[in-house]
């Protein structure tokens, strides 16, 4: 699960990572007295920043034309100005895809003066079954970009996990990042606790993006966390209830959120080949040989190794809802899985939704005997296969035609 940069900001404050205090305005009406409290804060301006899950938001543009999803304003009324070219329009970043996302909440913060912009990231190194902690000079900009031209500019440091991060190793990374006198200490500190934070939440990735050295109010220069971007690991969720009440479905694909509701694993791709299958590593299987055969996966759907037919009867319903859909592979190995209960789900989904689209069904094991009775004498039009590449090639060829 991913959340919103002034959730992140909460969470990163929590475990003390110097952040700006923000207030989170949801509608036209809180912008006014949000930037009011903050210019009388002594801020000298107000940043209004779009809140999506998704980065790149300052690049951005949105639908409507307008430039940028975040915006430094001198009043208030520039402000309230810029407040009502985000909300509810739709921005789009590097990071969206075409499609964009629509901005339904805005951060208001004081504007910082920054003198530095760095890179800090934690998150899984899967090959190396660590925390990375990863940190770059060069911050602000696209840390892809500079991963792939000026790799040596990323400084790397792994983190034993049962240990935890070691003070030197903090130390080590804030002189990395060309930190001086006072604030090697003040990078220690918050890059531990960007740590207790990737750590304690049970999150995959805490990134940090800009962190800067700023010049604080008494002249002094200080670091703050000027961005905040967290993704949660969703089997950890269950103990993390100060976070699930942060999840904003307006943020999630529609028929992702009904797929959660029937425990399906479902994601949503481009293609115009439905697929129904038992078990993750198969559904992959699935999506690469459709895709072999030249066709393309309109879904990865997972219905697990032990679908009940009202499970069976919610996927087929979820997959008919993507209007790209030109037809359906189901491919299902039965090991837990009767496929039977396969079998009977498809006639009652089919028959319940009407289904016009072609259908290819290839079952195997379990009880399979059965389950091709059940469809045999369904009276439906399916077409068989009898193997995975059969089924494949026979779905891609009826969507062709
Ligand atoms: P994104 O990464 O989605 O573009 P950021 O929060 O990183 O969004 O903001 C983009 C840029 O806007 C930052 O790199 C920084 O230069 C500027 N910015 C963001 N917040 C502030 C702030 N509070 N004060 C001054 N400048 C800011
Ligand atoms: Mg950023």
């Amino acid at each position: 699960m991913n959340i919103h940069e002034y959730q992140a900001k909460e969470l990163l404050a929590q475990c003390g990572v110097p952040i700006q205090l923000g207030i989170a305005c949801q509608s036209l009406d809180e912008v006014r007295p949000a930037a009011e409290k903050i210019f009388a804060s002594g801020a000298s301006r107000v940043v209004v920043k779009s809140q999506i899950h998704a980065g790149g938001r300052g690049k951005g543009s949105f639908k409507s034309g307008f430039q940028g999803g975040v915006k430094l304003a001198a009043t208030c009324e520039d402000a309230l100005a810029f407040a009502g070219q985000m909300l509810g329009q739709v921005l789009v970043t590097k990071q969206t895809g075409s499609e964009g996302r629509k901005v339904g909440t805005l951060l208001l913060t004081a504007g910082a003066h920054i003198k530095k912009e760095f890179y800090l990231a934690v998150l899984l190194d899967r090959a190396n079954s660590r925390p990375l902690i990863m940190a770059s000079t060069e911050g602000g900009m696209d840390i892809e970009e500079v991963a792939e031209k000026t790799p040596e500019k990323i400084f790397k440091e792994w983190i034993d996990p049962a240990v935890g991060i070691m003070p030197y190793q903090a130390r080590k990374i804030s002189a990395a990042l060309g930190l001086r006198g006072d604030l090697i200490a003040l990078g220690a500190k918050l890059i531990s606790g960007v740590y207790k934070t990737w750590w304690e939440n049970d999150a995959t990735m805490v990134e940090i993006n800009p962190l800067c050295v700023i010049e604080a109010a008494d002249g002094k220069e200080a670091l703050l966390a000027l961005d905040g971007k967290i993704s949660l690991d969703d089997n950890a969720l269950y103990r993390h209830k100060n976070i699930q009440a942060m999840r904003d479905l307006n943020e999630e694909a529609p028929l992702e959120i009904e797929a959660s509701k029937f425990n399906l694993n479902y994601i949503k791709l481009d293609g115009s080949i439905a697929c129904l299958v038992n078990g993750a590593g198969l559904a992959m299987a699935t999506m690469d040989i459709i895709q072999h055969f030249g066709g393309n996966p309109a879904n990865f759907l997972d219905v697990g190794g032990g679908a009940s037919k009202e499970q069976v009867t919610a996927a087929f319903k979820i997959i008919l809802m993507d209007p790209h859909v030109k037809g359906i592979l189901v491919n299902i190995f039965g090991g837990i899985m009767d496929c039977n209960v396969i079998a009977t789900g498809i006639v009652a989904a089919v028959k319940e939704t009407g289904l016009t689209l072609p259908l290819v069904v290839r079952l195997e094991g379990n009880n399979v005997v059965a389950g091709q009775k059940t469809l045999a004498e369904s009276g439906l039009t399916l077409i068989t296969g009898t193997s995975m590449a059969d089924a494949a090639q026979k779905v891609v060829k009826a969507v062709a035609a």
